[in-house]
């Protein structure tokens, strides 16, 4: 199949993108990768009267500290994030995550703002987010304002984000040095979206965790937090018994969503196994 006719605009700037977003309300949908958008116009999935190219507006992109935040432009590819000496050293759990996402040709394409802003619940990008306690930048009319990672995903492929808003950036807290993440996931062929996947990060002092943050994608609408397991875990070394009971929490907390293949008791199964695997790597 071929897309439906639409007018294109390749925006000269931020707030070109953001008028023109406002004028056309839900007729216009903005252009970074391509790497859905494309097929989703392919498919007559989406059929906007307007495409608003953002690609050339180089203040989406980068990859910069500010202060106690490392900032990833809307604009940064998966694959530029997979490779950045910064993330690696201030949020290694990108650096880990990115590999899983897709394939070499979609990662040199496909960027972080653009899969933050579509929000699938199967992607690295947001899971990875909600884990590192991150922040969503946004620009609309009246400049930009920060939503919280844990605010910024209301529902399936729904988002904090206003008509007239284009995400500019997504702010991780640096690391700090006793901080801890990892990233687990069963997917049927490396580099697709996964079954279930779970991202997670922790202090951790003296083989102690605290402040553990658990994001599984694949499980529900949005990319969704386990709060009581994270309870479980907080203030413990996560030893046999503790894992044992986080799984066994998680497995009444979690209520999967099937998916084509996956039946929801699957899915509940998986979600303990990566649990149990990832948190041991978190052992000292
Ligand atoms: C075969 C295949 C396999 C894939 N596998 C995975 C996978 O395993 N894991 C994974 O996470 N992803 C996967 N993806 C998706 C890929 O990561 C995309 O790059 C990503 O979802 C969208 O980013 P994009 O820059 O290509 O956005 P686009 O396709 O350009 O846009 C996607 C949507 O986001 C909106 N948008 C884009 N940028 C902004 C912005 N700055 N502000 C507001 N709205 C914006 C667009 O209007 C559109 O609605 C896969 C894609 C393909 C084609």
């Amino acid at each position: 199949m071929k897309a439906a006719a639409f007018d294109y605009v390749r925006a000269g700037s931020i707030e070109q993108a953001i008028d023109l977003l406002g004028r056309h309300g839900d007729d216009a949908r903005v252009l970074a990768g391509g790497q859905t958008l494309m097929a989703t116009l392919n498919m007559r999935l989406s059929e906007p009267a307007l495409v608003i190219d953002i690609t050339g507006l180089a203040a989406l992109r980068g990859i910069e500290l500010r202060g106690e935040v490392l900032r990833i432009g809307a604009l940064s590819t998966h694959t530029q994030i997979e490779q950045s000496p910064l993330v690696a050293r201030h949020a290694p759990l990108l650096t880990e995550a990115a590999p899983h996402i897709a394939h070499r040709a979609i990662r040199n394409s496909g960027t972080w703002g653009g899969s933050i802003a579509y929000a699938d619940p199967a992607a690295e990008w947001p899971a990875c987010l909600l884990a590192l306690g991150g922040t969503v930048v946004v620009q609309g009319p009246a400049g930009e304002r920060r939503i919280a990672g844990d605010d910024f995903f209301t529902g399936l492929y729904a988002t904090a984000l206003r008509p007239d808003e284009i995400v500019v950036a997504g702010e991780i807290p640096v690391a700090t040095p006793d901080a801890w993440s990892g990233m687990s996931q069963l997917a049927r062929r490396h580099g697709d979206y996964a079954i279930v996947g779970l991202a997670a990060s922790a202090r951790r002092q003296g083989g102690v965790l605290s402040s553990v943050r658990l994001a599984f994608m694949g499980v529900a609408t949005t990319p969704w937090r386990a709060r009581r397991t994270e309870a479980v875990l907080d203030g413990q070394v996560p030893d046999e018994g503790t894992l044992a009971r986080a799984v066994d929490c998680l497995r009444g907390e979690i209520d999967p969503l099937p998916d084509l293949t996956n039946t929801p008791e699957t899915k509940r199964h998986l979600a303990g196994v990566l649990l149990q695997r990832l948190l041991a790597s978190a052992r000292p």
